[in-house]
């Protein structure tokens, strides 16, 4: 099939989002109330039908105006293991509480007691949370957006940022059913094209493929977090296409068991078990799967009438799914059901201040698209970041001119978002997909780390890069959005894996050569940016003594790596680990 030549232009954007998830429709919102006249919100496929947010679990984490600020603070930077930038992390929780009074005024269905407050109820980790009617969140905002007048262009793949003398004016992409190209060109644009779990089986996340880290390295934005997540993976069903919604079954009494039978959150977690923050969790479940112990399964068994019917209300369709496949008969769980962490979900984020502005004029960015010390994962931080992330982009596009491109580049960019329909006969993407996720997926590559095997997975994943990413092809325009995604999802392997070889130690995530946490070196961000041809890395001091909450500066044994050695699982023989066999 040969290249579309018809070019569909759209001038004059004040502000030009990314996305159709949390982050982007909040920033499009926001970014019209500031004052925007033209807020153009692009997705991959429909607006609030695509990525994480309209599969979310129906749970939001939501810091309310009686709960402990700092206290919040202190978890969350914990959580992150000190490498949170906590100033964005306290504005989002600060705000998290009028985001939320915010979707219920645009129609989003929350769960209420009786009184008119919010129904607050245990789930992960120690403080209650707020839970909605699940499908309908993203239906709510997508239509107040619309309502308020901002433009919904559907079915545009990005795959390119428009820049003119180092700013960015806009992006370009193709649409998905008539082939169109499209030129975007606008005052401030905001990425909110979400993270990754490298399309694997965890649903509602195949249209986020690092789309906007490629097109943000492309331009020579700084890049940074690839090694690390406040959330190193979710858990979830292994066979069954349902999302992880583990606040909910743990919340109302689930647990996991080893293939053993053994209840084994209680023996690493005596206090939280299952509701352990997903830190945890993932590394608890890697050990077990390295000590023979896995499959791991989840025991729901035991839930009750009244609980089983709150699962009802909030996880409709994974409660249905589990109908179909014969696990929930007549209203309850008949059988266990094998769970497994998801991909690694560590992300190569745009670097951000406070207002979500990155360190290229005219681009910022929100939600998953951000590094997890700006953006902690789920809904809340999400549209906190997009809701600041709009308004700076509306004050960003009053103060500048109209947007122009630098000359000759459309030409180029549009030859290269076609390029792969020209050699039909080329690679096919799946294949290269599945190649990939070979490299990245395993438990044993990131989610329970070594730097040999991280090496190893390094080189097979410059190999795609080198050999196989050129000659990528497409039959038609479903396979040329694919070629586009493999292409930013081995740039996304290929960041996270060369950061996380860096990171000499165990922070949040368990590195078996490198057991300690050492806060006396490792306090620093890794930084990234293309430069010329090449790749410039980085550190960054963590500003520590400016923020509220500061560890020791000292080595010490991680605690995700001390509780399995008091347990005599792992043994530190010569600086690393070493597994102790069962007796
Ligand atoms: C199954 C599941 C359940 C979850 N449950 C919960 C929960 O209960 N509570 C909670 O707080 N969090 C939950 N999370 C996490 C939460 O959903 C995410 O943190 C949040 O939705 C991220 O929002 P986002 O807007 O940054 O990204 P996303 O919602 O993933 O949106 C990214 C958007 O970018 C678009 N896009 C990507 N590339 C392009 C491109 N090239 N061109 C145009 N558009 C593009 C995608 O189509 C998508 O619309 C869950 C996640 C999953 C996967």
């Amino acid at each position: 099939m040969a290249p579309r030549v018809e070019t569909n232009t759209i001038d004059g954007i004040d502000v030009l989002v990314a996305g159709g998830g949390i982050a982007a429709t909040f920033a499009a919102i926001k970014a019209k109330e500031a004052g925007a006249k033209r807020v153009v919100q692009v997705d991959k496929g429909t607006v609030g039908k695509t990525g994480n947010s309209c599969f979310a679990a129906g749970v939001i984490h939501v810091c309310f105006p009686e709960d402990d600020l700092d206290d919040r603070v202190l978890r969350l930077t914990r959580a992150q293991g000190y490498l949170a930038q906590q100033d964005l992390i306290r504005d989002s929780l600060q705000e998290s509480y009028s985001i939320l009074e915010e979707m219920r005024r645009y129609g989003v269905r929350m769960v209420m007691n009786p009184d008119g407050t919010y129904r607050r109820m245990a789930g992960r980790g120690a403080y209650p949370i707020v839970m909605f009617y699940s499908t309908q969140l993203m239906d709510a905002l997508r239509k107040y957006a619309q309502s308020i007048g901002v433009e919904q262009v559907n079915r545009v793949c990005l795959t390119e940022l428009l820049t003119r003398n180092g700013e960015v004016s806009g992006a370009v992409g193709f649409h998905q059913h008539t082939g169109d190209f499209y030129v975007l060109r606008a005052r401030a644009t905001v990425l909110a094209t979400g993270g990754t779990y490298y399309k694997g089986i965890h649903p509602g996340h195949r249209d986020c493929s690092g789309d906007g880290f490629g097109m943000a390295y492309r331009i020579g934005a700084t890049l940074s977090g690839g090694e690390q997540n406040d959330q190193p993976a979710n858990s979830m069903p292994a066979r069954i296409d349902v999302g992880p919604g583990m606040n909910k079954w743990m919340g109302e009494g689930a647990f996991f068991i080893n293939a053993k039978g053994e209840r084994f959150m209680e023996r690493y977690s005596p206090k939280l078990k299952e509701r352990s923050g997903l830190p945890q969790i993932t590394a608890f479940f890697c050990i077990e799967t390295r000590m023979g112990r896995a499959p791991i399964y989840m025991d729901a068994r035991h839930l009750g009438p009244e609980q089983m019917e709150r699962l009802y209300q909030m996880l409709p369709l994974p409660q249905r799914e589990f109908e179909s496949v014969g696990v929930v008969k007549d209203g309850k769980f008949h059988k266990q059901v094998e769970f497994c962490p998801t991909g690694p979900t560590t992300r190569p984020g745009i670097v951000v201040d406070r207002s979500y502005s990155s360190r290229t004029p005219r681009l910022f960015a929100a939600g998953e698209c951000c590094p997890p010390s700006a953006v902690v994962t789920g809904l809340a931080a999400a549209a906190t970041s997009g809701a600041r992330a709009g308004a700076s982009a509306a004050r960003c596009a009053r103060d500048s001119d109209d947007a122009v491109d630098d000359n000759g580049l459309m030409l180029e960019l549009r030859e290269r978002t076609f390029a792969p329909l020209a050699r039909p006969e080329g690679l096919e993407p799946e294949h290269v997909l599945l190649e990939l996720q070979e490299a990245v997926i395993p438990y044993d590559v990131l989610l329970l780390r070594d730097g040999g095997r991280m090496e190893h997975s390094l080189k097979r994943v410059e190999t795609i890069r080198d050999q196989d990413l050129p000659k990528l092809g497409a039959y038609d325009l479903h396979y040329l959005r694919l070629c586009h995604e493999i292409r930013n999802l081995t740039l996304t392997a290929e960041l996270t894996l060369k950061a996380a070889i860096q990171r000499t130690e165990t922070r949040n995530i368990l590195r078996e050569d490198y057991p300690f946490t050492d806060n006396v070196n490792w306090l620093k961000w890794i930084m990234v940016r293309e430069e010329g041809q090449g790749q410039k890395w980085w550190t960054e001091d963590i500003p520590i003594e400016r923020y509220p909450v500061a560890p020791k500066r000292e080595v010490e044994l991680a605690y995700l790596w001390r509780v399995p050695r008091d347990l005599g699982v792992v043994r530190i023989q010569d600086g690393r680990i070493q597994w102790v066999s069962e007796k």
